[in-house]
């Protein structure tokens, strides 16, 4: 399908001012006074239902507490002592689907929960100590390999460690701190947050960090595990999903965590070129995020797009609401059918068709379509798991094309174990989900390198 129409994708759309404003933090931390506030509107529960709600079982009412009695240390020692990337948690976790969600204060009168998440980021922002909270058990001389050195790597590098045996993480990339450090945000974590979390991971000892190694290419599994006593992969999702169409590969058509890299990796935001008309298609929170974050470079009108309904989308309602608050339109009931260019072959627009459910809960097409003209298409329909990186080693098995590991993380291969976003689990892809696999699978690991 041809069109005269003229791509507009510019860099520069916005003033220094403008950019800055819209990528300053969303959720800036409380100052003291409002956090001895906040602390003394806690309720110390007894059965807490918050610290339930916390994949990494966080103490909450202990640490509020601490906080309400001035003593902040105290509360950043119980927080790391269960998630030792607390401070990124704070600043990303949909606290209302998990600890605020369930908290008490949620009822009448007040529907208003204790800010959990903003409680905890003041506790971490303002721990400053002299010496490290954490120190080493003497060497177990063990060693043991992580690959990926993202949440799941570092929460599992970090647990190890202390545990005396020596730890070595790689990761493909030239930076550690796997989507905090590349995927996430950037109004949402400022400040190259995601290094010095790092930074004071790595302050422990005992973890060497080896940046720019790809299992797969220059790394072998079937060597790691010869060489090492065990080995944890954390290694993400990092293939996007692919939209079926057949001009898959048109100039304009973007992968949405390249784009959301670029943002993140960004010296001056003013450089990163943006399309007047953009189109996000998908419903999870990258949808979210790339929608919002290309409306904030200035994009003139962005629309997300979603094959199903609203009650459907895996974005949760607060994103759908952020994204609504920054003028993203938001379109239901219409799949991709095709990608329209115009000589030069630059995308040019986007033809939909409308959805619907049949009787027996199929997705059904209308017959009814329509267009929307777009300097930019994203996709963000999600991403799998990368079977590549074993080529050429005996591989793992996998469930739902995932890496299958039982209740221990382990792996179905003798001495792997694996977790976070690459693993097949029950629960939602999130970064304290993926710290908690990590502390877990330390905790099988430890177990085995002791007997
Ligand atoms: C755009 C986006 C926004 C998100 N926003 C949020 C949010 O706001 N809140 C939230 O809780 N969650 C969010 N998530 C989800 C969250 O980031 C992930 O659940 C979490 O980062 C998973 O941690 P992980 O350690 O399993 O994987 P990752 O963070 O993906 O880290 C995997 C690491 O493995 C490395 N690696 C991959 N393959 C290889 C290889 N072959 N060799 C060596 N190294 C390799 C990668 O370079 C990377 O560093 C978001 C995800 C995306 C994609
Ligand atoms: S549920 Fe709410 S009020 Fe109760 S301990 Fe947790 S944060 Fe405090």
């Amino acid at each position: 399908m041809a069109s005269d129409r003229k791509v507009d994708i510019q860099s520069h759309r916005l003033s220094d001012d403008e950019y800055q404003q819209n990528f300053s933090d969303v959720k800036p931390a409380l100052t003291a006074y409002q956090a001895h506030i906040e602390s003394n509107r806690c309720l110390y529960c007894e059965d807490a239902p918050c610290i339930s709600a916390c994949p990494t079982r966080i103490n909450i009412p202990s640490f509020i507490q601490k906080i309400a009695d001035n003593n902040t240390t105290g509360a950043a020692k119980t927080i790391l002592e269960a998630n030792i990337l607390g401070g990124s948690c704070a600043r990303v976790c949909p606290t209302e689907i998990l600890c605020e969600g369930v908290c008490v204060r949620n009822k009448e009168p007040e529907y208003a929960p204790i800010k959990i998440g903003r409680l905890q980021r003041y506790a971490l922002d303002n721990f400053n100590p002299d010496v490290h909270p954490f120190q080493r058990l003497p060497s177990s001389g063990k060693k043991v390999a992580i690959v990926g050195a993202g949440p799941a790597g570092m929460a599992c590098a970090h647990h190890l460690a202390r545990q005396g045996h020596s730890v070595v993480m790689f990761d493909k990339k030239p930076k550690a701190g796997g989507l905090n450090e590349y995927g996430i945000a950037h109004y949402k974590m400022q400040d190259d947050f995601a290094q010095k979390e790092l930074e004071f991971i790595l302050e422990l000892g005992g973890i060497e960090l080896k940046p720019d190694v790809a299992l797969g290419q220059s790394l072998h599994l079937d060597t790691l595990r010869q060489e090492y006593d065990a080995v944890f992969l954390a290694l993400g999702l990092n293939k996007c999903k692919k939209l079926g169409l057949e001009q898959e590969v048109q100039h304009g058509l973007e992968n949405s965590l390249e784009y959301i890299t670029d943002i993140r990796q960004a010296q001056d935001l003013a450089h990163i070129p943006v399309g007047n008309k953009v189109v996000v298609i998908g419903a999870g929170n990258t949808a979210v995020d790339i929608a919002c974050q290309t409306k904030r470079l200035g994009a003139g009108q962005v629309t997300l797009v979603y094959r199903r309904g609203v009650a459907n989308m895996s974005a949760t309602d607060k994103e759908l609401e952020f994204a609504r608050q920054n003028d993203v339109a938001i379109i239901t009931w219409a799949r991709p059918v095709a990608l329209v260019t115009n000589k030069k072959h630059q995308l040019t627009a986007i033809q939909f068709e409308r959805t619907q459910l049949d009787d027996a809960g199929q997705l059904r097409s209308t017959q009814e379509h329509f267009e929307l003209a777009a300097d930019s298409v994203f996709k963000a329909i999600g991403q799998e798991f990368d079977s590549q990186c074993f080529s050429g080693s005996e591989a793992p098995d996998f469930s739902n094309n995932r890496i299958k590991v039982d209740t221990d993380y382990k792996t179905s291969l003798s001495n792997v174990w694996a977790g976070g976003d690459c693993i097949h689990h029950d629960g939602e892809d999130l970064t304290v989900q993926s710290v908690e696999h990590g502390k877990q699978a330390a905790n099988s690991i430890h177990h085995y390198l002791e007997q």
